[in-house]
């Protein structure tokens, strides 16, 4: 399996790491590429959009060209995984200006809601699909506050959804990279069958 994660900015290692410990629970190895570049984005079989600064991460992937490439990625059905600031990017609508959003996610964001009330928090969340509740990181994270028709709702805290999927993409307002667990990769890029933690 092929993974490419798009590394114009943000935490790549971490998730490079979590997409080879999901693909050996598999028994399958992943080769990790990190996307600075249009160009690499087709030879991909799986993408992770990580977290860091939407705005940035924006302005980059259309500078370079990845943004169509992408777009591509998931209109042919390919899993992508984006966590925070990528699922920010991902979203219809992320009401700043400064994003001009794919629109691979059908969900509108609230940049940093949750990162207004509180910087950072952790919570035990329970994750449809998962057997055992997923211990999720928030950093400056994202709320999301509208959800269109084919989305699926994974996972809420206070009632406001944190994880989502919207056909081939699965898209998480914390990160899933931050601790041991990979299951919400598996999740991503081996639905349907889930491993132990
Ligand atoms: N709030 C950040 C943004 O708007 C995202 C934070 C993160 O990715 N941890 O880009």
């Amino acid at each position: 399996m092929k993974a490419g994660v798009i590394a114009v900015q943000g935490d790549v290692a971490e998730h490079a790491e979590a997409v080879r410990r999901a693909a050996a629970a598999h028994g399958e190895s992943a080769e990790v590429v990190e996307v600075r570049d249009s160009g690499i984005v087709p030879d991909c079989d799986v993408l992770l959009m990580p977290g860091g600064e939407s705005t940035t991460i924006s302005r980059l992937i259309h500078r370079e060209g990845i943004a169509p490439e992408i777009r591509e990625h998931v209109a042919a059905g390919k899993p992508v995984l984006a966590t925070c600031a990528g699922l920010i990017v991902c979203s219809r609508d992320a009401k700043d200006d400064r994003v001009d959003a794919l629109g691979v996610v059908d969900v509108s964001v609230d940049r940093n809601a949750f990162g207004r009330q509180k910087d950072s928090f952790e919570a035990k969340v329970p994750v449809e699909g998962l057997s055992e509740p997923f211990h999720a990181v928030f950093i400056r994270a994202p709320a999301i506050d509208e959800v269109g028709e084919g989305v699926e709702t994974l996972a809420t805290v206070d009632d406001r959804p944190v994880a989502v999927r919207d056909g081939p993409v699965v898209a998480t307002s914390f990160h899933p990279e931050l601790t041991e667990d990979s299951r919400i990769h598996d999740l991503a890029f081996f639905p349907g069958s889930e491993v132990e933690a």
